[in-house]
């Protein structure tokens, strides 16, 4: 079996103007911009895609956005589409991630709508998934996750369902500086597999990145990505500083 190549994203939030994201883009290219072990990807905000990715142009750094609409044009204020990311050569995007879906009410159903929509556009799909604290303390993460899942990947075909990148991020440990233990993490990845596996048959089950994604650090980053089933991590707060987020990309490189 091909090992799974492990990928680290960085999704920058509401952070960085369009120099600033320049500014980091370059020194990211200067130090691991050559490097093909690992898939790494930013994704600034739609503000700084388009400058970002002219500066990690003819590097092996990859581009992607936070979200999407479904629709390819029409009257959506305020949003864009998947052709128009295609256009600036943005090859992922961040879906469901759980600010999304808390603080803009995104649904299950809407995230499904926009993880067709990616793979029809060739966008690889970083499709988010996660439980909330009380969810965790009533012991109700794997049916939230499986829940999660089954919804926003239905009608996925077997063929892409290997493009999908999926992020397991636990939401209490997201920028609250608490990380789930590698027991916690694997556990649930694991299990995602598992329901992969289900729905897509085990050889498509194997190619699926599964991330890790809530306070992940270099301190931390080691001892997750070398768990069986995280294939990498979606950083927030430490994808915004050069120097921590190359020590994951490092981290992750390290791990055979
Ligand atoms: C995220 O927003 O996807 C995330 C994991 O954030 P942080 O690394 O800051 O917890």
């Amino acid at each position: 079996m091909i090992p799974r190549k492990k990928l680290i994203a960085g999704n920058w939030k509401m952070n960085k103007t369009p120099a600033d994201g320049v500014a980091l883009v370059r020194e990211l290219v200067a130090t691991v911009g050559k490097q093909s072990e690992v898939e790494v990807v930013v994704c600034p905000p739609f503000t700084g895609i388009e400058s970002a990715g002219r500066a990690l142009e003819g590097s092996t750094l990859k581009l992607g956005a936070q979200n999407m609409h479904f629709e390819a044009s029409g009257a959506f204020t305020g949003e864009v589409s998947a052709p128009m990311l295609r256009a600036i050569f943005a090859t992922h995007v961040i879906l469901g991630h759980s600010e999304r879906r808390t603080l803009f009410g995104e649904t299950d159903e809407q995230v499904n709508k926009k993880v067709l929509a990616a793979l029809k556009n060739q966008l690889r799909p970083i499709f988010c998934v996660g439980e909330t604290l009380a969810e965790r303390e009533s012991g109700a993460t794997l049916k939230v996750v499986q829940t999660q899942i089954e919804r926003g990947l239905e009608g996925v075909a077997k063929d892409q369902a290997a493009s999908v990148v999926v992020a397991y991020e636990p939401v209490w440990a997201i920028g609250t500086g608490k990380v789930a233990t590698t027991e916690q993490a694997q556990e649930v990845h694991a299990f995602i597999r598992e329901l992969l596996t289900k729905l897509f048959t085990e050889p498509v089950a194997q190619k699926v990145r599964i991330l890790y994604g809530g306070s992940m650090k270099p301190a931390n980053a080691p001892e997750l990505l070398a768990q069986k089933d995280i294939d990498g991590g979606l950083i927030g707060g430490a994808s915004l500083e050069a120097r921590s987020f190359v020590e994951l990309v490092t981290a992750a490189a390290a791990i055979k």
